[in-house]
């Protein structure tokens, strides 16, 4: 089964073809592989027969590697910071949600009475199996202090990044 799964692996990398000598290529070039463009679309992957083939096309390619390189690394960081605000608003919901209702793609989020001195309620994550909607319905109303909150991480993460930024 291994050897029959390797084999099938292998006859797939063998259909792409060096971007630098036209020959049968295995090798791409992880720093840009799976970045996204400006367009949400995924940069597309740089095939190479090996190292060689790639320090040679280095210099046609140093551009646009680079840019997907920070375009990648920016994404993740965005992708990290949101997903910490997100925790941090799940932990700290202050909506009593009853039910929701769905129409034409709103969503409309029904609050319930409560005799409660508490501020903060669990949030319900049951009637929000999907998770985009999930994040959306987070990510709604939530206060500018998370993010506020965030700005030492967010340097952090960008350090020595924010003068690349302008070529994106
Ligand atoms: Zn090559
Ligand atoms: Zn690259």
């Amino acid at each position: 089964m291994a050897t029959a799964a390797a084999s099938s692996e292998e006859s797939q990398n063998l259909k792409h073809v060096c971007r630098q000598c036209y020959k049968a290529a295995t090798k791409k070039c992880s720093a840009c592989c799976g970045a996204p463009n400006a367009d949400q679309s995924i940069v597309d992957t740089q095939w190479y027969c090996g190292t060689e083939c790639q320090k040679a096309d280095w210099i046609n390619r140093k551009s646009a590697c680079k840019i997907a390189q920070t375009r990648k690394m920016l994404y993740r960081a965005g992708h990290t910071l949101q997903m910490g605000i997100c925790m941090y608003r799940e932990e700290l919901f202050d909506l009593f949600i009853e039910s929701v209702e769905r129409k034409d793609g709103d969503i409309v989020l029904v609050e319930g009475w409560y005799d409660s001195p508490d501020l903060f309620f669990p949030f319900p994550s049951s009637l929000f199996p999907d998770e985009d909607e999930k994040r959306a319905v987070l990510l709604h109303q939530c206060c500018d202090d998370a993010p506020a909150y965030m700005y030492k991480l967010i340097l952090m993460m960008l350090q020595g990044k924010s003068n690349m930024c302008s070529c994106l």
